[in-house]
């Protein structure tokens, strides 16, 4: 932690990075991860086989953002603007094909599409097991799995992602970056066995309607640590690497998680077993093939990676 006056002037770069905005990096390498970790044989041998490659490239998506001007879209839906302004969500379409007949290309692509990928990335996903495709059918649960976690954070539910139009600008890293490092190392959660997902569109539109009905408390929970929370305190710098940044102050992260009331570790655990879920469900799909490895031949697991604290755009 650094105070404004240890810093000299002309090297002090101060970024808004880290109120920028999806799950950090981090939480969505540990939801992918742990995700591997619920699987029934014979998929948990082979994901756990490969857990650092699921690990790893988790932020893949994140990533392809840069390159790929289609890609933004997929990683959130704000549903205000798909019901012209007003909710509730069930006047939504929620087929794919419906859902073209409403809106063109381009407001999908500007509304966000992120429901109806991740339904396509199960079939993608069915797809590449039934082909025995090991490289693909990793990519694509690294993949899903990236998706699936996008579609548990409130503020992938709205247009106002990053708490710009209510002047709250950098809600979006504070909830999913700042307070996941409280609480990610030593969260618990049962260690229940995925389950089938009987209607995958179903589920999809159940898990983004739960995450957005949390949105009036991620905001509100925000106002209220600004309301009562001496302004001196409020904010800090940090350095990563050479970069200096100003956030918010530990003071300030510690009292909004709990204005939160473990809202965040509740959409945390439920990425976990939503990720699971999706991957079960498409190898059932598939048939339930076979798959290379059995879990008596399988390395160690290693240590996961350190924390960081990146984060993708909305
Ligand atoms: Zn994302």
């Amino acid at each position: 932690m650094w105070s404004l006056k240890n810093i000299p002037k002309m090297s002090v770069l101060i970024l808004a990075a880290l109120g920028l905005i999806s799950w950090g990096f981090e939480p969505h390498r540990q939801i992918n991860r742990r995700a591997c970790l619920l699987l029934p044989e014979p998929m948990f041998g082979f994901f756990r086989h490969h857990i650092d490659f699921l690990t790893h490239h988790a932020t893949d998506p994140d990533s392809r953002r840069y390159i790929d001007t289609n890609e933004a879209g997929k990683h959130f839906i704000d549903l205000e603007d798909y019901h012209e302004f007003c909710l509730p969500i069930d006047s939504i379409p929620q087929r794919w094909d419906s859902l073209n007949i409403h809106y063109s290309a381009d407001q999908i692509r500007k509304f966000g599409s992120l429901p109806w990928n991740i339904f396509f990335k199960i079939h993608h996903l069915k797809n590449a097991f039934k082909a025995s495709d090991t490289m693909l059918i990793l990519k694509i649960a690294a993949d899903l799995g990236h998706y699936v976690a996008d579609a548990h954070v409130p503020l992938h539910t709205t247009k106002n992602y990053n708490g710009q139009l209510t002047n709250q600008k950098g809600i979006h890293g504070l909830w999913e970056t700042l307070v996941p490092k409280l609480f990610m190392d030593t969260i618990l959660f049962s260690m229940e066995s995925p389950h089938y997902l009987e209607s995958p569109l179903d589920s999809i539109w159940k898990f983004i309607e739960e995450s957005h009905s949390c949105l009036p408390l991620t905001l509100e929970a925000e106002k209220w640590v600004k309301e009562n929370l001496d302004i001196q305190k409020q904010q800090q710098y940090v350095q990563n690497g050479k970069i200096i940044s100003k956030t918010y102050s530990e003071e300030f992260i510690a009292m909004y998680h709990k204005r939160l009331n473990a809202v965040v570790e509740q959409r945390f655990i439920s990425a976990i077993k939503m990720v699971s879920n999706c991957w079960y469900t498409a190898w059932i799909l598939a048939g339930e093939p076979n798959l290379p490895y059995s879990l008596n031949d399988e390395k160690p697991i290693t240590q996961s990676p350190q924390f960081e604290l990146e984060h993708c755009d909305h």
